[in-house]
Protein backbone atom coordinates (compact mmCIF):
# COMPACT_ATOMS: atom_id res chain seq x y z
CA UNK A 1 0.00 0.00 0.00
CA UNK A 2 1.16 3.26 -1.21
CA UNK A 3 0.78 6.76 0.56
CA UNK A 4 -1.31 9.36 -0.72
CA UNK A 5 -0.29 13.10 -0.76
CA UNK A 6 0.67 15.57 1.92
CA UNK A 7 0.07 18.84 2.05
CA UNK A 8 1.30 22.31 3.63
CA UNK A 9 -0.02 26.04 3.85
CA UNK A 10 1.55 29.06 5.57
CA UNK A 11 -0.42 32.65 5.49
CA UNK A 12 1.92 35.40 6.90
CA UNK A 13 5.38 34.63 6.84
CA UNK A 14 7.95 36.65 4.71
CA UNK A 15 9.94 33.16 3.79
CA UNK A 16 6.50 31.55 3.46
CA UNK A 17 8.00 29.74 0.52
CA UNK A 18 10.78 28.45 1.88
CA UNK A 19 8.92 27.53 4.69
CA UNK A 20 6.55 25.36 2.63
CA UNK A 21 9.74 23.85 1.05
CA UNK A 22 10.93 22.50 4.16
CA UNK A 23 7.29 20.93 5.13
CA UNK A 24 7.32 19.16 2.14
CA UNK A 25 9.85 17.69 3.08
CA UNK A 26 9.26 16.35 6.59
CA UNK A 27 6.18 14.98 4.31
CA UNK A 28 7.99 13.47 2.00
CA UNK A 29 7.14 10.07 2.79
CA UNK A 30 3.54 10.71 1.84
CA UNK A 31 4.65 10.96 -2.47
CA UNK A 32 7.51 10.65 -3.93
CA UNK A 33 6.19 11.08 -7.48
CA UNK A 34 5.91 14.62 -7.53
CA UNK A 35 5.85 18.08 -5.74
CA UNK A 36 4.55 21.62 -6.32
CA UNK A 37 4.56 25.00 -4.40
CA UNK A 38 2.61 28.00 -5.43
CA UNK A 39 3.20 31.76 -3.25
CA UNK A 40 1.13 34.37 -3.47
CA UNK A 41 2.23 38.02 -3.67
CA UNK A 42 0.24 40.62 -3.77
CA UNK A 43 -2.84 39.53 -6.12
CA UNK A 44 0.01 37.50 -8.13
CA UNK A 45 0.74 33.61 -8.19
CA UNK A 46 3.83 32.25 -8.71
CA UNK A 47 4.23 28.14 -8.98
CA UNK A 48 7.07 25.78 -9.48
CA UNK A 49 5.99 21.88 -9.34
CA UNK A 50 7.91 19.39 -11.11
CA UNK A 51 7.90 15.52 -11.42
CA UNK A 52 10.63 14.20 -8.07
CA UNK A 53 11.46 14.11 -4.74
CA UNK A 54 11.29 17.72 -2.84
CA UNK A 55 15.15 18.03 -3.00
CA UNK A 56 14.94 17.30 -6.72
CA UNK A 57 12.47 20.16 -7.73
CA UNK A 58 13.25 22.65 -5.85
CA UNK A 59 17.16 24.63 -5.51
CA UNK A 60 17.18 28.09 -4.67
CA UNK A 61 16.65 30.11 -7.66
CA UNK A 62 13.35 28.14 -7.90
CA UNK A 63 12.15 28.93 -4.29
CA UNK A 64 13.76 32.44 -4.82
CA UNK A 65 10.85 33.19 -7.38
CA UNK A 66 7.86 32.12 -4.66
CA UNK A 67 8.19 35.52 -3.65
CA UNK A 68 4.80 36.09 -1.26
CA UNK A 69 4.25 35.74 2.20
CA UNK A 70 1.17 33.07 1.66
CA UNK A 71 2.27 29.49 0.07
CA UNK A 72 0.69 25.91 -0.20
CA UNK A 73 2.14 22.90 -1.48
CA UNK A 74 2.17 19.50 -2.12
CA UNK A 75 4.18 16.10 -2.36
CA UNK A 76 2.15 13.61 -4.79
CA UNK A 77 2.00 10.16 -5.15
CA UNK A 78 -0.69 9.45 -7.54
CA UNK A 79 -3.84 7.75 -6.51
CA UNK A 80 -6.57 9.04 -9.03
CA UNK A 81 -4.96 10.29 -12.21
CA UNK A 82 -2.15 9.04 -13.88
CA UNK A 83 1.16 10.43 -12.84
CA UNK A 84 2.24 12.77 -15.51
CA UNK A 85 3.08 16.59 -15.00
CA UNK A 86 -0.36 18.15 -15.60
CA UNK A 87 -1.32 15.90 -12.72
CA UNK A 88 1.21 17.75 -10.19
CA UNK A 89 -0.10 19.87 -7.20
CA UNK A 90 -1.20 22.23 -6.44
CA UNK A 91 -3.82 22.76 -9.36
CA UNK A 92 -4.97 26.34 -9.85
CA UNK A 93 -7.05 28.66 -11.76
CA UNK A 94 -8.45 31.90 -12.84
CA UNK A 95 -11.87 32.47 -11.96
CA UNK A 96 -14.52 35.16 -12.32
CA UNK A 97 -14.05 36.06 -8.89
CA UNK A 98 -10.18 35.73 -8.96
CA UNK A 99 -7.28 33.29 -8.58
CA UNK A 100 -7.68 29.92 -6.70
CA UNK A 101 -5.06 27.16 -5.55
CA UNK A 102 -5.81 24.05 -4.36
CA UNK A 103 -3.70 21.12 -2.66
CA UNK A 104 -5.28 17.79 -1.72
CA UNK A 105 -4.53 14.71 0.01
CA UNK A 106 -7.36 11.98 -0.30
CA UNK A 107 -10.18 10.99 -3.19
CA UNK A 108 -13.24 11.98 -4.21
CA UNK A 109 -15.70 8.94 -4.19
CA UNK A 110 -17.74 11.15 -6.88
CA UNK A 111 -15.34 12.76 -8.87
CA UNK A 112 -16.14 11.13 -11.98
CA UNK A 113 -19.44 11.49 -11.55
CA UNK A 114 -19.39 15.37 -11.20
CA UNK A 115 -16.78 15.48 -13.99
CA UNK A 116 -19.10 14.10 -16.32
CA UNK A 117 -21.53 16.78 -15.63
CA UNK A 118 -19.41 19.55 -15.27
CA UNK A 119 -18.13 18.42 -19.22
CA UNK A 120 -21.89 18.29 -20.46
CA UNK A 121 -21.78 21.92 -19.18
CA UNK A 122 -18.81 23.13 -21.05
CA UNK A 123 -16.25 22.63 -18.34
CA UNK A 124 -12.64 22.08 -19.72
CA UNK A 125 -10.12 20.38 -17.55
CA UNK A 126 -6.71 20.23 -17.66
CA UNK A 127 -5.75 17.03 -16.11
CA UNK A 128 -6.91 13.79 -15.03
CA UNK A 129 -6.93 14.24 -10.94
CA UNK A 130 -9.99 14.15 -9.06
CA UNK A 131 -9.47 17.32 -7.24
CA UNK A 132 -9.72 19.30 -10.65
CA UNK A 133 -13.44 18.72 -10.37
CA UNK A 134 -13.68 21.15 -7.05
CA UNK A 135 -11.88 24.40 -8.99
CA UNK A 136 -14.70 23.86 -11.71
CA UNK A 137 -17.95 23.92 -9.19
CA UNK A 138 -16.04 26.93 -7.17
CA UNK A 139 -15.61 28.76 -10.85
CA UNK A 140 -19.05 28.65 -11.58
CA UNK A 141 -20.16 29.82 -8.08
CA UNK A 142 -20.23 33.81 -8.45
CA UNK A 143 -21.48 36.85 -6.85
CA UNK A 144 -20.38 34.98 -2.98
CA UNK A 145 -17.38 35.37 -0.51
CA UNK A 146 -14.75 32.77 -0.68
CA UNK A 147 -16.31 30.84 2.78
CA UNK A 148 -19.58 30.73 0.83
CA UNK A 149 -18.50 29.29 -2.55
CA UNK A 150 -15.93 27.00 -0.55
CA UNK A 151 -19.02 25.85 1.60
CA UNK A 152 -21.51 25.26 -1.11
CA UNK A 153 -18.64 23.24 -3.35
CA UNK A 154 -17.91 21.20 0.05
CA UNK A 155 -21.25 19.84 -0.36
CA UNK A 156 -21.11 18.89 -3.77
CA UNK A 157 -18.18 16.36 -3.26
CA UNK A 158 -17.64 13.28 -1.62
CA UNK A 159 -14.95 11.23 -0.28
CA UNK A 160 -12.01 11.67 1.20
CA UNK A 161 -10.54 15.04 1.42
CA UNK A 162 -8.28 17.09 3.83
CA UNK A 163 -7.47 20.25 1.73
CA UNK A 164 -5.22 23.30 1.58
CA UNK A 165 -5.67 26.09 -0.47
CA UNK A 166 -5.88 30.28 -1.14
CA UNK A 167 -6.56 32.77 -3.13
CA UNK A 168 -5.57 36.56 -3.10
CA UNK A 169 -6.40 37.37 0.30
CA UNK A 170 -6.43 33.87 2.33
CA UNK A 171 -5.54 30.79 3.19
CA UNK A 172 -8.09 27.98 4.00
CA UNK A 173 -7.69 24.45 5.26
CA UNK A 174 -10.67 21.60 4.71
CA UNK A 175 -11.08 18.54 6.18
CA UNK A 176 -13.68 15.73 4.83
CA UNK A 177 -17.04 15.48 7.36
CA UNK A 178 -15.77 11.53 8.15
CA UNK A 179 -11.97 12.93 8.48
CA UNK A 180 -10.54 10.47 6.96
CA UNK A 181 -7.23 11.85 6.21
CA UNK A 182 -5.42 13.79 8.76
CA UNK A 183 -4.81 18.07 9.12
CA UNK A 184 -3.29 20.37 11.71
CA UNK A 185 -3.03 23.73 12.62
CA UNK A 186 0.26 25.32 13.47
CA UNK A 187 1.60 28.97 14.43
CA UNK A 188 4.89 29.85 13.83
CA UNK A 189 5.42 33.36 15.30
CA UNK A 190 2.14 35.31 14.03
CA UNK A 191 2.13 33.10 11.17
CA UNK A 192 -0.31 30.34 10.51
CA UNK A 193 0.38 26.81 9.09
CA UNK A 194 -1.34 24.05 7.95
CA UNK A 195 -0.16 20.68 7.67
CA UNK A 196 -0.69 16.96 7.23
CA UNK A 197 1.27 15.39 10.12
CA UNK A 198 2.99 17.32 13.08
CA UNK A 199 6.30 16.13 11.75
CA UNK A 200 6.04 19.22 9.30
CA UNK A 201 5.34 21.53 12.02
CA UNK A 202 8.63 20.55 14.03
CA UNK A 203 10.93 21.04 11.36
CA UNK A 204 9.68 24.20 10.94
CA UNK A 205 9.62 25.32 14.65
CA UNK A 206 6.26 26.04 14.50
CA UNK A 207 3.98 25.22 17.71
CA UNK A 208 1.19 22.72 17.25
CA UNK A 209 -1.86 23.98 17.74
CA UNK A 210 -4.61 21.57 17.21
CA UNK A 211 -5.81 19.37 14.46
CA UNK A 212 -8.16 20.15 11.91
CA UNK A 213 -11.77 18.98 12.65
CA UNK A 214 -13.74 16.55 10.44
CA UNK A 215 -16.39 19.17 8.84
CA UNK A 216 -14.69 22.03 9.66
CA UNK A 217 -13.33 24.45 7.59
CA UNK A 218 -10.64 27.18 8.76
CA UNK A 219 -10.21 30.42 6.57
CA UNK A 220 -6.82 32.18 7.48
CA UNK A 221 -6.41 36.29 6.68
CA UNK A 222 -4.70 39.61 7.50
CA UNK A 223 -7.60 39.80 9.78
CA UNK A 224 -7.06 36.28 11.77
CA UNK A 225 -8.72 32.96 11.73
CA UNK A 226 -12.04 31.70 11.17
CA UNK A 227 -13.40 28.51 12.03
CA UNK A 228 -16.62 27.03 10.19
CA UNK A 229 -18.20 23.77 11.13
CA UNK A 230 -19.74 23.36 7.59
CA UNK A 231 -20.87 19.80 8.34
CA UNK A 232 -21.28 17.35 11.25
CA UNK A 233 -21.99 13.66 11.70
CA UNK A 234 -22.11 12.05 14.27
CA UNK A 235 -19.31 9.75 14.14
CA UNK A 236 -15.72 10.50 12.07
CA UNK A 237 -13.90 7.73 10.32
CA UNK A 238 -10.67 8.82 10.51
CA UNK A 239 -8.06 6.62 8.70
CA UNK A 240 -6.65 3.85 11.30
CA UNK A 241 -4.07 3.26 8.77
CA UNK A 242 -2.20 6.36 9.43
CA UNK A 243 -1.20 4.67 12.64
CA UNK A 244 -0.61 1.43 11.55
CA UNK A 245 1.69 2.22 8.41
CA UNK A 246 1.45 5.50 6.69
CA UNK A 247 2.42 8.91 9.39
CA UNK A 248 5.64 8.84 10.55
CA UNK A 249 6.54 7.82 13.99
CA UNK A 250 7.26 11.54 15.75
CA UNK A 251 3.57 12.82 13.95
CA UNK A 252 1.05 13.25 16.34
CA UNK A 253 -2.23 12.03 14.39
CA UNK A 254 -5.91 12.37 15.65
CA UNK A 255 -4.18 14.11 19.52
CA UNK A 256 -2.32 10.45 19.71
CA UNK A 257 1.20 9.95 19.52
CA UNK A 258 1.88 7.64 16.21
CA UNK A 259 4.96 5.93 17.77
CA UNK A 260 3.37 5.29 21.38
CA UNK A 261 0.01 4.13 19.24
CA UNK A 262 2.49 1.38 17.52
CA UNK A 263 4.25 0.50 20.49
CA UNK A 264 0.52 -0.50 21.80
CA UNK A 265 -0.12 -2.40 18.95
CA UNK A 266 2.83 -4.20 19.59
CA UNK A 267 1.78 -4.87 23.32
CA UNK A 268 -1.61 -5.98 21.99
CA UNK A 269 -0.06 -8.59 19.82
CA UNK A 270 2.27 -9.50 22.44
CA UNK A 271 -0.85 -10.41 24.61
CA UNK A 272 -2.44 -12.15 21.65
CA UNK A 273 0.37 -14.11 20.22
CA UNK A 274 3.04 -15.57 23.12
CA UNK A 275 5.64 -16.92 21.80
CA UNK A 276 8.82 -18.73 22.09
CA UNK A 277 11.66 -16.84 20.57
CA UNK A 278 15.37 -16.08 21.34
CA UNK A 279 14.71 -12.39 19.71
CA UNK A 280 12.30 -9.52 18.50
CA UNK A 281 13.45 -7.79 15.38
CA UNK A 282 11.23 -5.49 13.40
CA UNK A 283 10.85 -5.05 9.57
CA UNK A 284 12.75 -1.51 9.36
CA UNK A 285 11.28 1.32 9.76
CA UNK A 286 7.57 1.15 10.02
CA UNK A 287 7.34 -2.16 12.15
CA UNK A 288 9.89 -0.79 14.87
CA UNK A 289 7.63 0.68 17.19
CA UNK A 290 5.38 -2.24 17.39
CA UNK A 291 8.37 -4.41 17.41
CA UNK A 292 9.64 -2.28 20.57
CA UNK A 293 6.18 -2.72 22.21
CA UNK A 294 6.16 -6.74 21.83
CA UNK A 295 9.37 -6.75 23.33
CA UNK A 296 8.38 -4.79 26.35
CA UNK A 297 5.38 -7.25 26.80
CA UNK A 298 6.89 -10.06 26.19
CA UNK A 299 10.35 -9.31 27.67
CA UNK A 300 12.37 -11.01 25.00
CA UNK A 301 14.79 -8.67 23.86
CA UNK A 302 14.20 -6.11 20.99
CA UNK A 303 17.64 -6.57 17.93
CA UNK A 304 18.35 -5.01 15.18
CA UNK A 305 18.57 -7.64 12.87
CA UNK A 306 17.39 -6.07 9.45
CA UNK A 307 19.56 -2.95 8.34
CA UNK A 308 17.90 -0.88 5.90
CA UNK A 309 19.50 1.37 3.21
CA UNK A 310 18.49 4.19 3.37
CA UNK A 311 20.21 5.81 0.28
CA UNK A 312 18.94 3.96 -2.70
CA UNK A 313 16.39 6.00 -5.10
CA UNK A 314 13.44 5.48 -6.10
CA UNK A 315 14.66 3.50 -9.34
CA UNK A 316 17.54 1.31 -9.83
CA UNK A 317 18.94 -1.08 -12.74
CA UNK A 318 17.98 -4.92 -12.34
CA UNK A 319 21.01 -6.43 -12.49
CA UNK A 320 21.37 -10.00 -14.13
CA UNK A 321 20.08 -13.13 -13.04
CA UNK A 322 23.22 -14.17 -11.32
CA UNK A 323 22.60 -11.59 -8.27
CA UNK A 324 19.02 -12.81 -7.64
CA UNK A 325 16.60 -11.55 -4.85
CA UNK A 326 18.40 -7.90 -5.25
CA UNK A 327 15.08 -5.86 -4.99
CA UNK A 328 14.51 -7.08 -1.40
CA UNK A 329 18.25 -7.01 -0.70
CA UNK A 330 19.27 -3.71 -1.75
CA UNK A 331 16.79 -2.12 0.66
CA UNK A 332 16.74 -4.64 3.55
CA UNK A 333 19.74 -6.85 4.48
CA UNK A 334 19.32 -9.37 7.54
CA UNK A 335 22.62 -9.02 9.73
CA UNK A 336 23.67 -12.96 9.97
CA UNK A 337 26.08 -12.69 12.92
CA UNK A 338 23.08 -11.53 15.18
CA UNK A 339 20.20 -13.80 13.39
CA UNK A 340 22.42 -17.06 12.78
CA UNK A 341 21.03 -20.11 14.88
CA UNK A 342 18.33 -18.41 16.61
CA UNK A 343 14.80 -18.53 16.97
CA UNK A 344 13.09 -15.18 16.01
CA UNK A 345 9.78 -13.27 16.54
CA UNK A 346 9.60 -10.43 13.20
CA UNK A 347 6.93 -8.29 13.70
CA UNK A 348 5.62 -6.02 10.78
CA UNK A 349 2.78 -3.44 10.13
CA UNK A 350 0.80 -5.14 7.74
CA UNK A 351 0.65 -7.74 5.37
CA UNK A 352 -0.58 -7.16 1.70
CA UNK A 353 0.80 -9.41 -1.52
CA UNK A 354 2.56 -11.26 0.75
CA UNK A 355 5.03 -11.40 -2.18
CA UNK A 356 7.89 -9.13 -0.29
CA UNK A 357 7.56 -10.86 2.82
CA UNK A 358 7.97 -14.18 1.60
CA UNK A 359 11.23 -13.22 -0.07
CA UNK A 360 12.91 -11.26 2.95
CA UNK A 361 11.81 -14.62 5.24
CA UNK A 362 14.67 -16.02 2.74
CA UNK A 363 16.70 -13.52 2.91
CA UNK A 364 16.24 -14.75 7.19
CA UNK A 365 16.61 -18.30 6.51
CA UNK A 366 19.95 -17.90 4.13
CA UNK A 367 21.00 -15.37 7.33
CA UNK A 368 20.83 -18.89 9.24
CA UNK A 369 17.91 -17.74 11.44
CA UNK A 370 16.48 -21.47 12.61
CA UNK A 371 12.39 -20.42 13.08
CA UNK A 372 10.38 -17.29 12.57
CA UNK A 373 7.38 -16.55 13.70
CA UNK A 374 5.98 -13.77 11.40
CA UNK A 375 3.62 -11.17 13.50
CA UNK A 376 1.65 -8.45 11.90
CA UNK A 377 0.83 -4.90 13.71
CA UNK A 378 -2.94 -4.72 11.76
CA UNK A 379 -6.05 -7.51 10.79
CA UNK A 380 -5.23 -8.85 7.18
CA UNK A 381 -5.96 -6.54 4.82
CA UNK A 382 -8.98 -8.23 2.85
CA UNK A 383 -10.27 -4.91 0.62
CA UNK A 384 -9.35 -2.02 -1.59
CA UNK A 385 -8.98 1.87 -0.23
CA UNK A 386 -11.09 4.20 -1.89
CA UNK A 387 -10.36 7.10 0.33
CA UNK A 388 -7.05 8.16 -1.19
CA UNK A 389 -4.45 4.61 -0.52
CA UNK A 390 -3.26 3.04 -3.52
CA UNK A 391 -4.30 -0.50 -2.80
CA UNK A 392 -3.72 -3.40 -5.27
CA UNK A 393 -7.33 -5.20 -6.37
CA UNK A 394 -9.08 -6.97 -4.35
CA UNK A 395 -7.65 -10.22 -6.14
CA UNK A 396 -4.15 -9.18 -5.09
CA UNK A 397 -5.02 -8.97 -1.56
CA UNK A 398 -3.69 -12.33 -0.15
CA UNK A 399 -5.43 -12.51 2.86
CA UNK A 400 -8.97 -11.82 0.57
CA UNK A 401 -8.21 -15.40 -1.19
CA UNK A 402 -6.94 -17.38 1.77
CA UNK A 403 -6.54 -18.18 5.10
CA UNK A 404 -3.90 -17.21 7.63
CA UNK A 405 -2.21 -20.98 7.51
CA UNK A 406 -2.48 -20.63 3.83
CA UNK A 407 -0.32 -17.15 4.11
CA UNK A 408 1.94 -18.67 6.55
CA UNK A 409 2.67 -21.57 4.00
CA UNK A 410 2.84 -19.37 1.14
CA UNK A 411 5.55 -16.97 2.88
CA UNK A 412 7.38 -19.89 4.14
CA UNK A 413 7.38 -18.64 7.57
CA UNK A 414 7.18 -21.21 11.10
CA UNK A 415 4.14 -19.43 12.31
CA UNK A 416 2.09 -16.50 11.31
CA UNK A 417 -0.42 -13.88 13.42
CA UNK A 418 -2.22 -10.40 12.67
CA UNK A 419 -3.52 -8.69 15.16
CA UNK A 420 -6.94 -9.00 15.59
CA UNK A 421 -9.32 -5.72 14.48
CA UNK A 422 -10.62 -5.29 17.90
CA UNK A 423 -7.22 -5.40 19.70
CA UNK A 424 -5.75 -2.70 17.68
CA UNK A 425 -8.52 -0.32 18.22
CA UNK A 426 -8.50 -0.75 21.49
CA UNK A 427 -4.76 -0.25 21.83
CA UNK A 428 -5.40 3.38 20.24
CA UNK A 429 -6.75 5.08 23.78
CA UNK A 430 -8.82 8.36 24.35
CA UNK A 431 -10.46 7.31 21.09
CA UNK A 432 -14.13 5.73 20.37
CA UNK A 433 -13.16 2.89 18.55
CA UNK A 434 -16.28 3.60 16.37
CA UNK A 435 -14.66 6.86 15.16
CA UNK A 436 -12.11 5.06 12.73
CA UNK A 437 -12.43 4.06 9.16
CA UNK A 438 -11.73 0.13 8.65
CA UNK A 439 -13.08 -0.53 5.67
CA UNK A 440 -9.67 -2.68 4.27
CA UNK A 441 -9.98 -4.65 7.49
CA UNK A 442 -13.46 -5.69 7.19
CA UNK A 443 -15.18 -4.05 3.84
CA UNK A 444 -17.53 -1.95 6.17
CA UNK A 445 -16.95 0.91 3.95
CA UNK A 446 -17.93 4.29 5.93
CA UNK A 447 -20.06 5.82 2.46
CA UNK A 448 -21.49 5.05 -0.78
CA UNK A 449 -18.78 4.55 -3.17
CA UNK A 450 -20.29 5.80 -6.43
CA UNK A 451 -17.18 5.96 -8.87
CA UNK A 452 -16.62 1.82 -8.52
CA UNK A 453 -16.53 0.74 -11.56
CA UNK A 454 -18.65 2.72 -13.56
CA UNK A 455 -16.87 6.14 -14.09
CA UNK A 456 -12.67 6.69 -14.51
CA UNK A 457 -11.46 9.97 -14.79
CA UNK A 458 -8.49 8.32 -16.39
CA UNK A 459 -11.06 6.75 -19.21
CA UNK A 460 -11.00 9.88 -21.16
CA UNK A 461 -7.42 11.64 -20.99
CA UNK A 462 -5.51 14.33 -22.38
CA UNK A 463 -2.58 13.14 -24.01
CA UNK A 464 0.40 15.18 -23.23
CA UNK A 465 3.49 14.63 -24.87
S1 LIG B 1 -9.99 1.75 3.75
FE1 LIG B 1 -8.17 1.41 5.08
S2 LIG B 1 -6.56 2.70 4.18
FE2 LIG B 1 -8.54 3.43 3.37
S3 LIG B 1 -9.21 5.06 4.72
FE3 LIG B 1 -10.16 3.18 5.47
S4 LIG B 1 -8.67 2.38 6.99
FE4 LIG B 1 -7.61 3.92 5.77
Amino acid sequence: MKDECGVFGVFGHLEASELCYLGLYALQHRGQESAGIISSDNGEFYVVKDMGLVGEVFDSNRLESLKGSAAIGHVRYSTTGSSHAHNIQPLYAKTGQGKLAIAHNGNLTNAGHLHTLLKKEGALFQSTVDTEVLLHIMAKLKDMELSERLIQALSKIEGAFSLVGMNETCLFGVRDPHGFRPLVLGKKDDAWVLASETCALDLIGASYEREIRPGECVLITESGIQSIQYSTISMPKQCVFEHVYFARPDSIVYDQSVHKVRKAFGRALAKEFPRKADLVIAIPDSGNSAALGYSEASGIPFEFGITRNHYIGRTFIQPTQSVRNFSVRIKLNPISAILKGKSIIVVDDSLVRGTTAKRRIVALRRAGVKKIHVLISSPPVIAPCHFGIDTPEDSQLIANHKTVDEICEYIGADSLGFLSKSGMLSAIDGLDSRSFCTACFDSNYPIEIKDKGKYSLESDPIHFC
